[in-house]
Order: structure tokens, then sequence, then C-alpha cells
């Protein structure tokens, strides 16, 4: 199958590097390779390391060479967020600006005994929807210190479409609230980082794990805010650990065996529907870039 080339288009693979890529890690890894190939497009990697107490010493490198390992080399430059403070400051100012941002003096504790009040209970496991205690019509920080900034949620539902799992919809007031663009530990939070960096890198295409998924329309909301363009999205299918859950560095997914880069490669390209590829490691991604099955850049 073929596809006009589109030398506008820019993918990118943004590992997080809390530790060595997994099987689960690979096949978004190889997706968003194979996608950018297969639209004659740019590749890059960037290190998403802006969460800095959960990422581990070395793991950076590891990622970059286990990729090499598996012939996905970026087209350009890797850059590394924790390097890129002043653009997410830039982004926060033109949000604190616009009135599209306020600080926040709640902890978590102030969440919880807020929503309690309000006779709302949260399922474990699920994200306090911000109760909106410090928003500017609600009087603001009432005296007490800022300690984190938060996107101020308008009403209504957004709806986008995935060139994967076709339409989806979230009502991000009511399903997520009001959420942090700068932690309270003057940590950027990963919604802000990630639209700026996809926008200043000028990322067209963006396929990553279902995981995922549901950020997305935190995304689209901060890029109409900050008057970005609104990448594609493509979320791909998760490979779940035998315990039912999503394979993760936290669940303790193993680091990929990549004395055998092949077959590693092999396992990620059935996850994705492709067919088992023999030969070299270049044969194999050229087949798989040939099989590629989502040719579509449907409109967003
Ligand atoms: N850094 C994120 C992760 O490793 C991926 C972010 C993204 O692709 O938007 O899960």
């Amino acid at each position: 199958m073929s596809t006009a080339p589109d030398p506008t288009y820019r993918g990118r693979f943004a590992p997080s590097p809390t530790g060595p890529l997994h099987a689960g890690s690979l096949v978004a890894a190889l997706a968003s390779w194979l996608d950018a190939r297969a639209h004659g497009g740019t590749w890059i990697v960037r290190i998403e390391d802006v969460d800095t107490p959960r990422c581990q010493p070395g793991a950076d490198g590891f990622i970059l060479r286990q990729l090499a390992t598996c012939g996905l080399v970026s087209d350009g430059p890797v850059v590394w967020q924790s390097r890129r403070g002043p653009l997410y400051q830039a982004a926060l100012d033109r949000l604190i600006t616009a009135g599209a941002a306020y600080p926040c003096a709640c902890s978590r504790k102030d969440i919880n005994t807020a929503l309690h009040a309000a006779g709302i209970g949260r399922e474990r496991h699920h994200l306090a929807v911000y109760p909106g205690t410090c928003r500017p019509e609600r009087g603001g920080l009432h005296g007490r210190a800022a300690r984190a900034w938060r996107f101020q949620v308008g009403p209504g539902t957004l709806h986008w479409t995935d060139r994967r799992l076709g339409p989806q919809a979230q009502d991000v007031a009511t399903e997520v609230g009001d959420f942090v663009l700068r932690r309270a530990d003057g940590l950027w939070a990963y919604q802000l980082a990630v639209v700026v960096d996809d926008a200043d890198q000028g990322i067209t295409q963006i396929v990553r794990g279902e995981d995922l998924c549901d950020n997305t329309p935190r995304q689209r909301l901060l890029q109409q805010a900050l008057g970005l363009p609104v990448p594609g999205y493509l979320h791909t299918p998760l490979v779940m650990g035998g315990n039912g859950e999503k394979l993760s560095k936290q669940n303790g997914a193993q680091a990929l065996d990549l004395a055998a880069p092949l077959c590693a490669l092999n396992q990620a390209a059935q996850h994705l529907g492709l067919p088992a590829a023999t030969g070299s490691l270049p044969d194999a991604l050229a087949q798989w870039v040939s099989a590629w099955p989502w040719r579509d850049l449907a409109p967003v």
C-alpha cells in the first residue's frame, strides 16, 4: 500500500526515562516511527524528564541505545524537557495573562476535605476532580500561599477523532476538572510540557499508547488557549501484563532483551496487527512500513 509522501509530517516518540523501554513502550516507539516513515515524514525523539523524582539516572541514554539497536534513530537532535523550563514558563505566563490559569493553595488533603464536605466521594485510583476552591470567581487564594498553577477548564464536551479509535468525547470540566500546569513542588506538569514541546517542535501527528488517550482533551484545550496548531492523534493498543493491567515500568515490566532486536520488534509489530517479518532489521522495518494500515491522516 502506498501513500503520497507528506514532507510536512513530523512525528515523535516521547519516553519518560523512568526505566528502560519494555515490550509496551516498544509498541508505541515502533508505531510512531512506522507512521512517520509510511507518510514520508520526520520522526524525532524527546526525553520527557520533567518529573525528575520519577526519572532513573542513565535511563535516557539506555532508552536511546535500545531504540538505536532496533533501528529507530531520531531524525533530528534529541531534546530533554528538563532543559526547557523557560519555554514552559513563557506559556504559563501567556495563560495567566489570558486569565486561563490561576494559582492554587490547596494540598491534596484540602481537596479531599472539600470534596468530602460537598458529599462527593471518589473511587480509589481515580483522580480527584478539583472542586474549584481557588478559582478567581470564588475568591482565589483566600489569603493562603500559592502552591501550584491550574488551568481553568470551561464547561462543555470536547469531541475529537482518533485515527485508530474513532470519535472520542470528554467533558473535561466534570471528568477531570481544573488540572495542574505547574506543581506545588515547582515541577512542570506533563500536560503543559507536552503541548508546548509538540508545538515548538512542529509535531503534526502524535502516535502513542492508548493509556494517554484520555489526556488528549486536556492537551487540546491547552492548544486552543495558547493558539497552537492541533496535531492528529493515533493511540496504539496497550500491552497487558500478567495481572491484566497495562504493562508498565511501575508494575515490573521486564526491560527488553535486545540481544535479538528483531524478535522484540516482531512481537511489537504483531501487537500492531502487522505480519511477522524476516530478513535483516532494515528489511523487516521496510516490510512493516509497506503494511502500515493507518494511512489516513483523518481530519481533526
Ligand atoms: N512521556 C510519556 C510516557 O512515557 C508519553 C507522552 C506522550 O507521548 O505524549 O508515557
